[in-house]
């Protein structure tokens, strides 16, 4: 379910901690994005926390963002030298190419041990993201109907119980929960316009006027058919009179509010196509 939590300092030295003890349990970690705001939805300390840990970014959600800029993301973060993958855990789609790249990534490894006579294990895996970007709609994919708990380990504070996903891959049972990105407006804008964090924190009708001008810079027009607009109509507006106009448009005379509502929500429901929001080539520096 979708969460909110308020993060204080606290809260997040708590996360950080917690996040690191789990490092030392696992062979690979899947940090979780949102592909429509792969960078905005990344956490800002996830380099600290990981270190040299092999991991992959997973770019979820990818069916409402727009295929062309997945690609380019996922070659963006090639280039930086990462492995990244697109999946859509809701549809269940993408699941088995994920579990390939993470076999890829450990073979050498496996190779090694082989030579010293060592049988190769199953892999232990843990999701580590920010609220909301599908880290419990992953696990369920992961383990689908067979879920099978593999045991616990003594030792540790907390029992962490190992869910089985098959012979080559076991999942820590709870991801790692990390705190969004708080520093920039513009991040703070797209998280809200996602449902990454609580609406309450920005304006709706500030929301929606930055949804606006993504929608206005973005490669498909679907809104324009949504809203009943034309794009002569638009050219010259600006984008507080292109609000005004598809509130009149859908009925609601100067109610701006409602229709900020109906945009945002019409966003998060697919029913404007399917945006990305950040792009590789305007993103900030990553590490
Ligand atoms: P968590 O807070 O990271 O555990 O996120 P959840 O797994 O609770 O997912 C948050 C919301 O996103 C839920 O409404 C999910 O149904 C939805 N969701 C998760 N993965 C996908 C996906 O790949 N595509 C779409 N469209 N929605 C998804």
């Amino acid at each position: 379910m979708s969460q909110v939590i308020q993060w204080y300092p606290g809260h997040m030295a708590k996360a950080k901690r917690e996040a690191i003890e789990k490092m030392g349990l696992v062979d690979v970690v899947l940090e979780l994005v949102d592909a429509r705001i792969p960078e905005s939805s990344r956490n800002p300390i996830i380099p600290e926390i990981i270190k040299q840990k092999p991991s992959i970014i997973v770019l979820n959600k990818s069916d409402m963002a727009d295929a062309k800029l997945t690609s380019e993301w996922i070659e963006f973060y090639r280039q930086q030298g990462k492995t990244a993958v697109a999946i859509d855990a809701l549809h269940n789609k993408g699941i088995k190419p994920l579990q390939r790249k993470i076999n890829d990534l450990m073979a050498p490894y496996f190779e090694e041990q082989k030579k010293k006579g060592i049988k190769p294990r199953a892999i232990r895996l843990m999701i580590l993201g920010i609220p909301n970007v599908g880290k419990s709609t992953l696990i369920n994919r992961f383990v689908g109907k067979n879920q099978a708990i593999v045991g616990n380990k003594p030792g540790v504070t907390k029992a962490q119980r190992w869910l089985k996903i098959n012979k080559e891959f076991e999942l820590l049972d709870t991801p790692g929960i990390l705190w969004p990105k708080f520093e920039d407006p513009e991040t703070g804008k797209k998280l809200a316009i996602t449902g990454a964090i609580k609406d309450s924190i920005l304006h709706i009708d500030e929301i929606t006027l930055s949804l606006l001008d993504y929608l206005r810079q973005a490669p498909q027009t679907l809104y324009l058919t949504k809203y009943n607009l034309s794009q002569d109509e638009i050219e010259e507006l600006t984008t507080v009179d292109l609000l005004l106009l598809i509130t009149k448009k859908i009925g609601l005379k100067d109610n701006y509010e409602e229709a900020s509502q109906r945009i945002i929500q019409d966003f998060r429901n697919n029913s404007l196509g399917r945006i990305t929001l950040d792009r590789p080539d305007v993103s900030e520096e990553f590490e």
